[in-house]
């Protein structure tokens, strides 16, 4: 199954057109998204009507609107760990992103006037399906609704200050588009086998499979759950895979006018245009 969000409203995608969830379902399923995702078991089959829309051309939300937290990933590819000239960590590295942050898979990337040293950071999101406390790892995927993309876009002069402020550095309004679909791991041939690549004006700037990940999926639940419950709805964002832009020679940053476009086997290509807000101080 394929999830989308349309104005608020849940919606699948059935031969590439969306169908509400709730009227098609004679409101029998609910349209809030997040209570979707805690109910995807008994979604089934649904009729498409006849104006059901395209989903080309249709401005989407994103797909998970309110999580309860998000859990970033740093990190978790060999070449990323590298490239950053740090040591691959014993143990997973994690910190919160804020729920505050997220935005839809076209909307804007607002950069505040004086930073300067704005990242992409293109990653496989994961979304909780259901209460995951102490979860075994060979138990963690059932926990899973689905899958999306996502940007973690990082402002490496507050990530990089004084004793590391990753929360800040990666919670900025508008710092973690998702989208566009939350694809369920059935859709996917190899759940932890998934392509991520991401573009900048139309180049490659990175490329990798999530079978690259040091930690996989269904460790980091495991990890995590340890600690805090996940709820359905809770997103981890697992790492990026080498090729960000303040590890490059020289430094290449994010800026005004830059299309970035990251994309997720399965869950399709987020375009967001990178833009300016108020300055900062
Ligand atoms: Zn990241």
């Amino acid at each position: 199954m394929k999830i989308a969000n349309v104005s608020g409203r849940a919606h699948v995608v059935v031969d590439g057109r969306l169908v509400d969830v709730e009227q098609a379902s004679r409101g029998r399923l609910p349209a809030d998204p997040m209570a979707l995702i805690a109910t995807l078991g008994q979604v089934g089959q649904l009729p498409v009507p006849n104006d059901a829309p395209d989903l080309d051309g249709v401005r989407l939300d994103p797909p998970v609107p309110r999580p309860s937290k998000i859990l970033g990933i740093g990190l978790n590819y060999r070449g990323h760990a590298e490239e950053s000239g740090l040591q691959i960590p014993d143990e997973p590295v994690v910190f919160a992103k804020l729920p505050s942050s997220l935005i839809g898979p076209t909307d804007d990337i607002v950069i505040p006037g004086g930073r300067v040293r704005v990242d992409w950071e293109a990653e496989l999101v994961v979304c909780i399906g259901r209460r995951a406390k102490r979860v075994a790892e060979g138990d963690a995927w059932s926990y899973v609704a689905g899958v999306t993309a996502g940007q973690d876009i990082s402002d490496r002069e507050e990530q990089f200050r004084a004793l590391r402020q990753f929360t800040i550095a990666k919670s900025f309004d508008t710092y973690s588009p998702t989208g566009p679909l939350l694809v369920t791991p059935d859709e996917i041939a190899n759940p932890d086998d998934v392509g991520i690549s991401c573009t900048l004006d139309g180049e490659v700037v990175q490329s990798s499979r999530t079978s690259d990940l040091i930690w996989p999926v269904a460790k980091l639940i495991s990890w995590c759950s340890r600690a805090c419950t996940l709820e359905p709805g809770d997103l981890i964002f697992t790492g990026t895979p080498s090729g960000v832009g303040d590890s490059r020679q020289p430094p290449r940053y994010l800026a005004p006018g830059n299309l970035l476009e990251t994309r997720l086997e399965g869950a399709g290509t987020m375009r967001n245009p990178v833009v300016a807000g108020p300055s900062y101080d």
